[in-house]
């Protein structure tokens, strides 16, 4: 089978990795504070602080945001689950703005009327959460204006988006965010097993996602309520985690971000090579956002049902069963029993659904070999072939 997604591990990894073992120093020592500012300065960004998750990465934002019960945060249903169970772990009222049927991230005109209309019933959100899909990011420039003149914080998920540019600049660099939110699963751009970190240029926001990471407690005279008890003190002034990454995740880190270049190369050349073997087929397939130069963690086609004489999921089942792990990214947040229980239903968020009903991810990874690739254009090509007509 070949995966829709999939690390790519050297023998220069392994060994970074065993030099740690190696060391002092397992978690907490010097490698975190490498890593972290590793990748701060290849995104442009003043701070960054690592974490064991994504997921732990976008609890702490949240939170560093000031985002609490009572408060409401959105975001895109066309995402992982974890872009709004952040909110809903700081106890805040989670919804929608639904996505852009040309590049399926979140709609900016649909954020700017729903904005208005919250503007007047008083329900403006703390915090917005628009998702980088699949390596591209959503209409920041709009999204960043509309936070200035609506007073929410940013938070961009961008998971799926080491690497990626936008208007010239690095995904991260804080230009239109408060905070960026990466993740480093196996199946991402680059990986730590897990991990996630969060960019920001404001040191205070870093200095709380620091203190958050690590039970609330701080070792810093100037952050304790009352003089030092001695040089074993520390103080805990707020409730946190232990949400901490180990230095043999960073090291794994910092030894994959120096091969970003050469996987972003890859996943890009392996974009324009499907872009240009499915032409022909009926697909839809993605769309660039003016100004965005995506990190093509994921590449989504949508089929042309009304062209197809199969359903989307024969299709996808046809694939399968061809040896050809394609995925599906995503089923909208807001069909889930979990948010169906918070009062979200079939139908509230149109786009995001007919996209669900059409969507298949391809492979794509550094390591997807031409022949590879290959073979699943042609399984595709086999899996769209119309029924012969009775
Ligand atoms: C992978 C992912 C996450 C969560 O990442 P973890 O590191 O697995 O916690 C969050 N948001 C999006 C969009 C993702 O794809």
């Amino acid at each position: 089978m070949i995966p829709y997604g999939r690390q790519q591990i050297d023998q220069d990894d392994i060994d970074a990795v065993v030099a740690v073992l190696q060391s002092d120093w397992l978690t907490q020592g010097p490698t975190i504070g490498r890593f972290e500012a590793a990748l701060a300065a290849r995104c442009g960004a003043a701070h960054g602080v690592a974490v064991c998750n994504a997921t732990a990465a976008l609890h702490l934002a949240c939170l560093a945001a000031g985002l609490g019960p009572g408060d409401r945060l959105w975001t895109s249903p066309n995402t992982f689950l974890a872009s709004a169970n952040c909110g809903r772990y700081c106890g805040a009222e989670v919804d929608f703005v639904d996505i852009d049927p040309a590049t399926w991230n979140m709609d900016a005109d649909l954020l700017e009327a729903k904005l208005e209309a919250a503007d007047r019933l008083g329900r403006l959100p703390r915090v917005v959460v628009p998702v980088a899909f699949s390596g591209q990011s959503c209409d920041m420039a709009r999204i960043h204006a509309l936070s200035r003149r609506y007073g929410f914080s940013v938070i961009e998920d961008a998971s799926h988006a080491v690497g990626a540019s936008y208007l010239g600049r690095p995904v991260g660099s804080g230009d239109h965010a408060d905070m960026t939110v990466f993740s480093f699963h196996p199946v991402k751009i680059v990986t730590t097993g897990e991990g996630g970190m969060v960019l920001t240029n404001r040191p205070e926001l870093a200095a709380r996602l620091e203190q958050l990471r690590s039970h609330g407690m701080t070792r810093d005279p100037a952050r304790m309520t009352e003089p030092s008890h001695g040089p074993w003190y520390y103080q805990q002034t707020e409730l946190g985690f232990n949400y901490r990454i180990t230095d043999l995740q960073a090291a794994l880190g910092l030894s994959q971000l120096g091969k970003l270049d050469a996987f972003l190369a890859r996943r890009r050349a392996l974009a324009a090579r499907y872009d240009a073997l499915l032409a022909d087929l009926p697909l839809t397939l993605p769309t660039r956002q003016p100004g965005a130069e995506s990190a093509w963690h994921l590449y989504v086609v949508r089929l042309r049902l009304g062209e197809i004489g199969r359903g989307h999921r024969e299709v996808f089942e046809a694939l399968r069963a061809s040896g050809i792990g394609v995925n599906l990214h995503y089923i909208p947040v807001h069909l889930q029993p979990y948010y169906r229980a918070l009062g979200f239903a079939p139908g509230d968020f149109p786009e995001a659904e007919r996209y669900y009903g059409e969507a298949i991810s391809l492979p794509l990874y550094a390591g997807l070999t031409d022949a590879e690739q290959d073979q699943v254009v042609g399984a595709l090509h086999a899996a769209l072939r119309k029924a012969p007509a009775a």
